[in-house]
């Protein structure tokens, strides 16, 4: 624009792009790309010169949208940001911000389970080429029970549950049913060849492609039915569990009496709880607390949590649809969960009558894995 980009503006109260930009502290090259993108628009457009010009109280907008590009927010989120009052654009870098949280926590994850892969790959290659590998003296098993259960009001089963000795996992799935089968038992069915021994370095690769199965068999079922699962499966490979979950389903471990929910639920409630406008009393009466904001819905890529955790003996973990958390409360299942150590059959068939008895309202899937110790003679 050159040195006429600098000329007051005659006779209104507007100024040039280059006299805006100095009090904004922006160049002028950045505030005519607002421009372009519609984040900014000057007041008026010199019809002659085609100059840009712009009023004084643009400054605070101008100001803003450089702050927001700063953060990182995407262009048409910071053009609706523009339009709200301070109050809700508050409100709006809020949410936002939390989603980036959640983004980097979902990416922090996804980088330790590729160095731990990664650092393994190494480490077997060393082994097999100087020792092979080395004998164990302790090793790891794995005792399970499942059950999935109509519950008392629902007319039909749509809730999947799958354990053996590697894999763990449930599903509680929407839609119609196909032929008698629900979306969620055929996405098990895709997953059911994992449990056959996973490969030390590969868990990574092994789950994806999985999941990928598990995707296909979703939109292999009968369109247009809107059907979709939420999945939750724990992958074990020697000492090492692999953690992929979306949905509302959860996992909770038990450990020293202790227990922790170890998956975050993909809801809408959840979500208006991370934001701070919602308490989890109000959560747990919401009309939409069922609401899913990620599924395996086999329309878009789904968007999994993936943890890698090392599994410890005399841990418990329970995997479970909503049909048993929305109803029994997470002191209840404490409860539950160490009366019936050693027993998981029976840890499965009190939870399932835990809900029932409380009026059963959803169907019901409960996995219940325990992680103990077997020392197997070294062979010499
Ligand atoms: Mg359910």
């Amino acid at each position: 624009m050159g040195t006429n980009d600098e000329r007051p503006v005659d006779g209104a109260e507007c100024v040039t792009i280059g006299v805006f930009a100095r009090l904004v502290g922006l160049s002028p090259k950045a505030l005519r790309l607002y421009d372009d993108l519609g984040l900014l628009t000057p007041a008026r457009v010199d019809p002659v010169s085609g100059y840009r010009l712009y009023r004084p109280d643009q400054v605070g907008r101008a100001r803003l949208v450089a702050w927001l590009r700063r953060l990182g927010m995407p262009l048409a989120r910071i053009r609706d940001v523009g339009e709200l009052s301070p109050t809700e654009a508050a409100d709006a870098v809020r949410v936002y911000w939390r989603g980036v949280e959640h983004d980097t926590a979902a990416r922090r994850q996804l980088a330790a389970l590729l160095i731990d892969e990664l650092s393994r790959r190494d480490t077997t290659m060393v082994d097999d080429k100087v020792s092979g590998a080395p004998p164990k003296e302790t090793e790891l098993v794995v005792r399970y029970a499942a059950r999935s259960d109509r519950g008392v009001v629902r007319e039909n089963n749509q809730d999947a549950v799958y354990a053996g000795s590697n894999l763990f996992a449930v599903a509680d799935g929407f839609g119609a049913d196909v032929d008698g089968r629900s979306v969620s038992a055929s996405v098990l069915s895709a997953l059911e060849p994992l449990d056959a021994d996973v490969p030390a370095g590969n868990l990574l690769n092994v789950l994806d492609d999985a999941i990928r199965g598990a995707e296909m068999a979703v939109r292999e079922f009968a369109r247009p039915a809107d059907s979709g699962t939420t999945l939750t499966a724990l992958l074990r490979s020697g000492s090492r569990l692999a953690l992929v979950h979306v949905g509302d389903s959860r996992v909770y471990v038990l450990r020293s009496s202790e227990l922790l929910q170890i998956t975050h639920d993909h809801t809408y409630v959840r979500a208006l709880m991370d934001e701070g406008r919602l308490t989890a009393e109000e959560a747990a009466s919401h009309p939409q607390r069922s609401l899913l904001t990620r599924a395996l819905d086999g329309v878009q890529r789904a968007d999994l949590d993936v943890q890698l955790r090392e599994a410890r003996a005399g841990d418990r973990y329970l995997l479970c649809s909503d049909g048993l958390h929305a109803v029994v409360t997470s002191e209840e299942i404490r409860a539950t969960l160490t009366a019936t150590i050693g027993d998981p059959d029976a840890a499965v068939e009190r939870l399932v009558e835990s809900a029932n008895t409380r009026g059963g309202p959803d169907n019901i899937a409960c996995v219940v894995a325990d992680v103990e110790e077997v020392t197997t003679a070294v062979a010499r």
